[in-house]
């Protein structure tokens, strides 16, 4: 049977820490679906559309990676998608602490997927999304800390 893993995420945008672990996991699943989770009730700064482009750019070069979106519970759409696996990124305590206690919560919903965590590139532990968004909102240089095709 076929490892599918389901990479979920907001990616508003995509950063090189989400790169670096896509591409470090891409070699241990058959399958990478790099998920974007749609929530109506949170507004991010880009559009699905654009946050899509620019996902299917930064891997046009690895076959076994897709982007998909989905609204509702990420065990719902690994059944869906027939994957056995989330995979997350960890980057500190803090992520540790949100991340376990989603990963239990997601053990218990659906017992047989399981959560695969790597650790960040050391070079990558400060890049979130989040200050990528707001160090662009004033006007400053993100290129460093978003794939090459990404321009904001
Ligand atoms: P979410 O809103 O679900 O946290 P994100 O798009 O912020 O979505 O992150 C998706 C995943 O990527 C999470 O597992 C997060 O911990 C991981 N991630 C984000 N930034 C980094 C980074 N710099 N290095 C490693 N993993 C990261």
């Amino acid at each position: 049977m076929k490892s599918i893993a389901v990479f979920p995420g907001s990616f508003d945008p995509i950063t090189k820490g989400h790169e670096s672990i896509v591409r470090r996991a891409s070699g241990l699943f058959d399958k990478i679906i790099v998920a974007i989770g749609v929530n109506a009730s949170k507004k991010g700064m880009f559009t699905l559309e654009q946050k899509q482009k620019w996902i299917i750019d930064t891997f046009k070069d690895l076959p076994n990676v897709e982007v998909k979106s989905y609204t509702g519970l990420t065990v719902d759409f690994c059944i869906k998608e027939k994957a056995g696996y989330i995979l997350r990124g960890l980057r500190s305590n803090a992520d540790f602490e949100y991340e376990f206690t989603i990963a239990q919560m997601n053990k218990l919903l659906q017992n047989h997927v399981e959560t695969y965590f790597l650790l960040t590139e050391p070079q990558y532990s400060a890049i979130s999304s989040t200050i990528v968004r707001d160090i662009h909102r004033n006007g400053g240089d993100v290129s460093r800390f978003v794939p090459s095709g990404v321009q904001l």
